[in-house]
């Protein structure tokens, strides 16, 4: 079974850069780590694996896939893994490759996971993951203020409006939570 992906012509490709600094996965293990982008960030976007929670997905797989996919390295900023471990990828001063029309200005974020077991998508974030997932957009809210926590699906477009979701049409649930709850205090602070 093959694992479901967004079509790479719905994700902006990343134009050749003079860095190459693409030399991730590197563990955060602590908020020091985690650094302000020199680009003006307005939105924080969190995103799925698309990988059911049973299967293990690495960052060293991720960065693979997506180099496959005609990426220059890991398309996402920030990897959470189930464990809970949060891996820096594509460096934050470098421009991501996450989300159609919104790369320039945004942060990528993805968890591992996103699939039950029957390949049907849930919210399957441990609870190491969502305690993780919070201290990091929490930190990335202190350094960037007056950016937005969304999902990738709420930056989608409703593609044909069939009601049926196929594979090319996954973003219309990434990351099959409802990501902007995090813009509340409450939900952020640990
Ligand atoms: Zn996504």
């Amino acid at each position: 079974m093959t694992q479901i992906y967004m079509q790479p012509s719905m994700v902006d490709k990343l134009a050749p850069h003079p860095l190459e600094d693409y030399s991730g996965p590197r563990p955060v293990t602590g908020a020091e780590e985690i650094r302000r982008s020199r680009r003006a960030i307005h939105l924080l976007v969190i995103h799925c694996s698309a990988t059911r929670n049973c299967d293990d997905y690495t960052p060293e797989q991720l960065i693979r896939d997506h180099v496959r996919r005609g990426f220059r390295g890991c398309g996402y900023h920030y990897y959470i893994t189930k464990d809970g471990m949060i891996y820096a990828m594509r460096p934050v001063d470098l421009v991501g490759a996450h989300v159609q029309g919104h790369n320039r200005h945004s942060i990528g974020i993805c968890y591992e996971g996103g699939l039950d077991h029957k390949y049907m998508p849930a919210d399957t974030r441990t609870p190491m993951q969502r305690q993780s997932l919070s201290q990091l957009i929490h930190r990335l809210l202190e350094l960037h203020p007056n950016a937005y926590v969304v999902g990738h699906r709420d930056l989608s477009r409703d593609r044909n409006g069939d009601g049926v979701i196929t594979p090319d049409e996954w973003i219309k649930l990434c990351p099959c939570f409802d990501a902007k709850l995090y813009n509340r205090e409450w939900v952020v602070a640990p």
